[in-house]
């Protein structure tokens, strides 16, 4: 949404333009500060300014309000269509995808919208042009609750086209709250990975104060540039403070608190790497980078559940629901357990052909089918336990293994492998 006309002739009038310093007066307050770009969910007589303190606020103009530029703008706060090319750097291209990091706030109802583009990303970040070429362009522009299986399948035909077209690193910004999830989606779908596929996202939307998006960016081109190995990863904040950041497997991460920039956590396995806020990363391992095309393998059986156990769960309510899926994920209690009325229903899936695949919501640790009668039960009725996999990564890895195996057979045996470090084997297979 652009200006109403009678702002946008006051502006005009007045010589005002994005990144020139502003007084404006309206409803009796007067406001100073720096005119920030209108985005489509401003309300079209709403002003945005970045006063002295850092936050923007919404200035609501009426007819008689009234504009004064106090400054021009500096050539550095022009906004850039084109971030320029440099000899010798390696090239990142980046794919948007939405969320916070891609995020204005809306003035009028204060909620976070993803409406930035991806080259105002990098262009927020003037430091990642010492480490990198970076092109960039906007995949998708949504929150990643709204993400589903096409959104990945899209995901990593993009990012594999771009490596094949030559780039040395893609780095997806990316809603952190299913980050994981696509995470793992891209981990399996990606085969032959000639560098680093680095997810990245932020906890506060760039145009706050606080905001981790731009640290978070510049940690993620550090790792991908540094010759590091080839693969999926999530780089976040790794404390409160700028000052460390972590690179997570993408089978092995997951997102713990709800609004803590350091929110991702690496589980049953250390982070890959961390980076300080001048760019050491430990461990230092880079890799050889591998050659040839990077093949995509992003058939998803969709009749797959993830389900959790919890005490009371009603067979009768499942019965439909296990029935109907060829592919069936429980998070269980402690070892893997459901209670032992649940397992007439496992043992009726897996006689009717699917795979039902148990996983531990206790996170850290690994199942144990073996230790109670619980779980033995549930072996001796075809479930298979999958070491200390992330319950989100098994359904995503079964959603991938059902579609990309020839039998159930097969699919059971890919998923008791690691094929990603997902699962408590460190040795990575590939398939
Ligand atoms: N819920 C939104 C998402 O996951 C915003 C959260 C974020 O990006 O941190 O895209």
């Amino acid at each position: 949404m652009s200006y109403s006309d009678s702002l946008s002739k006051a502006l005009d009038a007045a010589g005002a333009c994005e990144g020139a310093r502003i007084e404006a007066e309206s409803g009796g307050r007067t406001y100073r500060g720096v005119l920030m770009p209108h985005h489509e969910f401003s309300s079209p007589d709403v002003l945005i300014i970045k006063i002295g303190s850092g936050y923007n606020v919404g200035v609501r103009m009426w007819p008689e309000s009234k504009i004064t530029v106090l400054d021009r703008p500096h050539e550095a706060h022009k906004k850039e269509d084109a971030v320029p090319v440099a000899d010798g750097l390696p090239s990142i291209s980046l794919i948007g995808t939405g969320g916070t990091i891609a995020s204005y706030v809306d003035y009028r109802t204060g909620a976070v919208h993803p409406a930035l583009s991806a080259s105002d990303m990098v262009n927020a970040v003037p430091e990642i042009r010492d480490v990198a070429n970076v092109s960039a362009k906007v995949l998708f522009s949504i929150f990643s609750e709204n993400m589903n299986v096409e959104h990945w399948q899209k995901l990593a035909e993009a990012v594999a086209e771009e490596m094949n077209n030559g780039a040395d690193a893609v780095i997806v910004p990316h809603g952190t709250d299913t980050m994981g999830y696509t995470a793992a989606a891209l981990s399996f779908m990606l085969e032959g990975l000639t560098g680093p596929v680095v997810l990245v996202g932020a906890q506060r939307s760039s145009d706050r104060p606080s905001s981790d998006a731009s640290s978070n960016l510049l940690a993620a081109a550090r790792f991908c540039t540094a010759g590091h190995r080839a693969g999926v990863f999530v780089v976040m904040h790794d404390s409160l403070g700028d000052d460390s950041f972590a690179v997570h497997a993408g089978t092995r991460v997951r997102k713990m608190h709800t609004s803590r920039r350091d929110a991702f956590h690496s589980v049953n396995a250390p982070p890959v790497a961390h980076i300080d806020s001048s760019g050491t990363i430990e461990p230092h391992v880079p890799e050889k980078p591998a050659h040839g095309k990077v093949i995509v393998k992003n058939a998803m059986e969709r009749n797959t559940v993830l389900l959790q156990y919890y005490p009371g769960m009603s067979p009768g309510l499942f019965d439909d629901i296990i029935t109907r899926s060829k592919g069936i994920v429980i998070s269980g209690s402690g070892l893997g357990h459901v209670n032992e009325n649940m397992v007439p229903l496992i043992r009726k899936a897996c006689d009717n052909g699917s795979v039902v695949v148990i996983t531990s919501q206790c996170l850290s640790g690994s199942t144990n089918l073996n230790v109670y009668n619980t779980g033995r039960d549930m072996l001796s009725a075809g479930a298979i336990s999958v070491g200390d996999m992330l319950p989100e990564t098994a359904y995503v890895k079964l959603m991938w293994a059902l579609a990309n195996t020839r039998d159930v057979e097969e699919a059971k045996n890919l998923m008791k492998r690691p094929i990603r470090s997902d699962t408590g084997d460190r040795r990575t297979v590939d398939v």
